[in-house]
Parts: C-alpha cells; structure tokens; sequence
C-alpha cells in the first residue's frame, strides 16, 4: 500500500513533535517515522530555561504543564574545580525535566490531537530522487518535504559529511539526591578542556554529567569518575550514559535538495556555549511546520531560523575564546564573588537571549551602567 504526505518527519524528539504538533493543529497531512518505541531514555540533563519554558506552553496542555518537570532551582552556582566561586539568586525559577517523561508526554500531546506517529520504525530507505521512503514491511511513503528530527547522529548527515568531530560528547550519571544533594544548578569549570561539568537537581535524583568538544581516546568516564571521587563518592557500580549533541558547527543544510529540512539537533541547533538544545529543537521544530505551510518551505524556514543559525556561529567564536586557558582563567576571576554579574548574564543571555553572543561587551557594559 503506497500513501501520500505533505510531509513526512523522521525522528519523535522535541524538535519531530514540536512540527508535529503545529502541523496537526493545522490540519497537515504529515506523519512521523521514529525508530524506537515511547516511552524512550534520552541523554540530557533536562534544563529547561524561561525561552524554553514559553514554547513549551504553545505546545503542551498548559493546565497540565507542571506535570512534565522534575524539579525547579532559584539559583546558579559556579566552581572553578571544587572552589566555589559565586552562589548568584535567580528572579525566577528554572525547571528541570526527566527526558523519558517530557519526550513521552510531547508524544502523547501529538497522538492526542491525531497525529500519527510510526515507532518502532528501524529499516527505512530513503529515495531521495523520487521523494518517497520504503518501510521495513515493504509499504511505500511519498512526500513533498522531509523533515530530519533525527538527533546529532541524524542520517542526513551521510550526504553532508558531517562526522563526530564536530560535534561535542557528553556522559551523565543520575545518583540519589541523598548522595549528592543541591537544589541548585551547579556549574564546574576545569575539569575539561573545551566543555564544562554540571549538577542538577532532579526530585529524588540528582543529574551529574560532563560535556566536551568531542575528542576520540578522551576518557570521559575517568574525568567524571575523578569529580565523584572528589566528593568522596564510590564510584565502583555507578552506570554512565554517553551520547552527541551539537557544539557550534551550522549544518549546511541549504546544500540538500530543496525539499530537505534539518532541525533540532539535526540540524546542529544547539547553544555552543550553554549546550542547551530543548530551546531550538521546539522553536526550529515550529518554524519548520510554518514554513511547510508557505510557498517556499525550505527558503522560508532557513529565514526563519537564521537568528538561531547566527548564536551557533557566533557562539563557537565565543566558545574557541572563552574555553582557551589563559582567558578563562581571566573570566573565572572575574567572576569570583560577582553574583549580579551571574544572574545578569544568566537572566538575560541564557534565559533569554536578550542579547546575541556577538553583543556580549555590549552586555557588559550595560551590566556596569545598572550596578555602577
Ligand atoms: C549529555 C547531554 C546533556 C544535555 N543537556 C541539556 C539540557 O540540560 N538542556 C537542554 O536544553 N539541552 C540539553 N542537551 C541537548 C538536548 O538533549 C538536545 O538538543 C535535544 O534532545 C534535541 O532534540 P531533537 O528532537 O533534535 O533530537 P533528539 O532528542 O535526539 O531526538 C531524536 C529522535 O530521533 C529518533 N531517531 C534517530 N535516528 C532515527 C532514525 N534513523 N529513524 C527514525 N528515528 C530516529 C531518536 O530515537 C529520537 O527519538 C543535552 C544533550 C546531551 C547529549
């Protein structure tokens, strides 16, 4: 049996079910081709910021958002090693979420309003020249555009050369909250070269995790296993779980056919300096579903989400300049005891974007004018 698509997305993360779903309130006729079965694990350490936050209230039940989050934090600590440099107070809290509840629940949002999800789905073939794709059990789908939602690792990176090297790797940990307890979003510096490690809270657990511009033969889990040990934890029977995310490299998806689109991690649509992905994988997920509905998809998408594409270029020229030694030693000084000075940056960069990472003097420097 052969059927017909407008469109027809491959992958059920947040950037697959955020298209989904704004294309199945439009009354699209798509459908979305996912290789595993929800409820899924996803290697992420679940910060979700304000910016995040408002897109997912587009997207979700709002009466039932408070649902998908695991916990909250109202402040942001930062080390240099196990130096506590500055505890800094937040205006409002961040939420965390456990990512095999939220992605299950954006999956359940779309199957809700009728969208139709294929899981299980592992032996796709793609035909590019005829637009249509050959199921595992032989039934053949066409469309008229293709949406990639299928993470770092996407297959559509094969036409592209995108390889592991541009691309930053990350390894986490979920221990009992009672091993390791914070209730804030703690920051480490200096134990990686090009990347950062993070605690986070999360209800009865706690998220413990390292990422790095990726490096074949780095050893990950003896750098996270030397932080426990640090904190005089048996690192013994602790299991760690690894996986790739974007760190700065824009994937040149205008060289794919026209009716090709790449989003979320796919796309290399991630925060180089913070990592953060959840925030462009549901904005790139809507902007893709508003452009399939215009008469130039791929034109109009790429206009769309070229802010996004500007923080991932501008911000690995910052990441190259913030991560070499001798400057981020200087910044981390910096830093030391200026508590506003965090809260501002987060508040407004992190949380928020009020300013591009090509404006961060200038961000300075209006953080100076308010607390001179
Ligand atoms: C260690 C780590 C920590 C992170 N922490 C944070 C954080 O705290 N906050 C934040 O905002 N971001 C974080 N991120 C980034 C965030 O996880 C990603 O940016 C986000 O998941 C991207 O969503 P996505 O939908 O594009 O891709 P994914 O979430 O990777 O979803 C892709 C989907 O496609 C499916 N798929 C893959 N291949 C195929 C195929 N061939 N056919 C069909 N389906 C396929 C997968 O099964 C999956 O369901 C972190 C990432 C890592 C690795």
């Amino acid at each position: 049996m052969e059927k017909h698509y407008q469109a027809i997305i491959i992958g059920a993360g947040p950037s697959g079910t955020a298209c989904g779903i704004t294309l199945q309130q439009h009354g699209i006729n798509h459908c979305i081709l996912e290789k595993s079965v929800f409820p899924r694990q996803k290697t992420c350490a679940g910060l979700v910021t304000k910016k995040t936050y408002e897109l997912i209230q587009k997207l979700y039940d709002k009466q039932n958002i408070d649902a998908l989050f695991c916990d909250t934090s109202s402040r942001i600590k930062l080390y240099r090693k196990t130096e506590l440099l500055t505890d800094a107070p937040l205006q409002r809290d961040i939420h965390l979420v456990k990512r095999k509840i939220f992605d299950n629940a954006l999956v359940e949002r779309y199957q809700d309003l009728g969208g139709v999800l294929r899981q299980g789905e592992t032996g796709i073939t793609i035909d590019y020249k005829n637009n249509r794709i050959l199921l595992s059990d032989g039934q053949l789908l066409h469309y008229q555009t293709l949406i990639f939602a299928d993470g770092a690792l996407s297959i559509s990176h094969k036409l592209l050369d995108v390889d592991k090297s541009k691309l930053a790797f990350g390894l986490e940990t979920y221990l009992p909250a009672s091993l390791f307890p914070t209730k804030s979003v703690d920051i480490y510096f200096d134990y990686l070269p090009n990347g950062y490690l993070w605690v986070f809270p999360h209800g009865d657990t706690v998220c413990i995790g390292i990422a790095n511009q990726y490096q074949k033969g780095c050893d990950y889990k003896k750098i996270l296993s030397d932080f426990l040990s640090d904190y005089g934890i048996d690192v013994s029977d602790i299991q760690y779980v690894g996986a790739f995310l974007p760190y700065g490299y824009a994937v040149p998806q205008e060289q794919l056919p026209d009716n090709v689109l790449l989003i979320g991690d796919a796309g290399g649509f991630t925060d180089p300096i913070s990592g953060e992905g959840l925030y462009m994988a549901l904005k790139t997920g809507i902007c893709s579903a508003q452009s399939i509905m215009t008469d130039n998809p791929k034109k109009n998408y790429l206009q769309s989400v070229r802010p996004l594409t500007d923080i991932v270029k501008e911000g690995k020229k910052v990441q190259k300049i913030f991560y070499s030694p001798a400057i981020q030693k200087r910044i981390l000084a910096k830093l030391s005891g200026k508590q506003k000075l965090v809260s501002f940056f987060f508040e407004n960069q992190v949380e928020e974007y009020h300013y591009k990472y090509r404006q961060i003097l200038q961000m300075y420097h209006d953080y100076k004018k308010d607390n001179h």
